[in-house]
């Protein structure tokens, strides 16, 4: 299957992508993880990246769409794969059909996580993520690992994201109800949207996304 994730942040994307991803053997693509891995690596595009990512802004287009679609063309794919943060402007979504046309595929399903704004704040506040891994996402309240700081899938420290503060998260919610949340829009007319709810626990989550990807399979 070919699934975008949407949702504002702290919706729990990357946690369900990540359990989703290897319940339906796909690879997991979240641009936000490309850009913290080229950032802990220092990379040019890292470089650029953070000073966007640590306000809360979203990197420029050029930068991100080709990113994408260099990881796009990995063989990795060729069964599909679940793409989270990525779409995530009408520039992008357009860029992504673009790409997906010219190498003859299209996408499955757009599964949106809808969550009130005061709970993703919640959320985000409490949110640890793993150095090893940033898919491996912890809750200190919600989802807290077996010891404090230490990943249970990996034994990686565990931190929190420079982008998590008060001031950048305003700013990454304004920025999805503005650039975002338009390509929900745009791809309810393309008839590929399942919107289901992000509350509750991450297992009934699971359990929501996957009836849902599996009524959309099964057409
Ligand atoms: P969240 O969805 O919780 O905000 P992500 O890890 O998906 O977190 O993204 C973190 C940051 O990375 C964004 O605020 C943005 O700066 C940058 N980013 C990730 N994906 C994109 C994208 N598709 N386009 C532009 N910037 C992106």
């Amino acid at each position: 299957m070919r699934i975008v994730l949407v949702g504002p942040p702290g919706a729990g994307k990357g946690t369900q992508a990540h359990v989703l991803a290897k319940t339906l053997s796909i690879p997991h693509i979240s641009t936000g993880d490309l850009f913290r891995a080229n950032i802990s690596q220092s990379t040019p595009l890292g470089l650029e990246a953070k000073g966007y990512m640590d306000k809360g802004q979203l990197v420029p287009d050029e930068v991100t769409i080709g990113m994408a679609k260099d990881r796009l063309l990995q063989p990795d794919t060729a069964q599909g794969f679940l793409l989270d943060g990525f779409p995530r402007n009408l520039a992008q979504a357009k860029a992504l059909d673009e790409h997906l046309a010219a190498e003859g595929i299209t996408l499955d399903g757009v599964l949106d996580l809808e969550v009130p704004e005061d709970e993703v704040v919640k959320r985000i506040a409490g949110r640890r993520l793993c150095r090893n891994n940033g898919a491996h996402v912890y809750h200190v309240d919600y989802n807290p690992p077996a010891v404090a700081g230490v990943c249970d899938e990996c034994g990686g420290e565990l931190y929190q994201r420079s982008d998590d503060t008060e001031d950048a998260v305003r700013t990454r919610l304004e920025v999805y109800h503005t650039e975002t949340e338009p390509i929900i829009e745009y791809y309810a007319q393309q008839n590929l949207v399942t919107t289901i709810s992000a509350l509750g626990k991450v297992d009934e989550v699971t359990q929501r996304a996957v009836d849902a990807l599996q009524a959309r399979a099964a057409g």
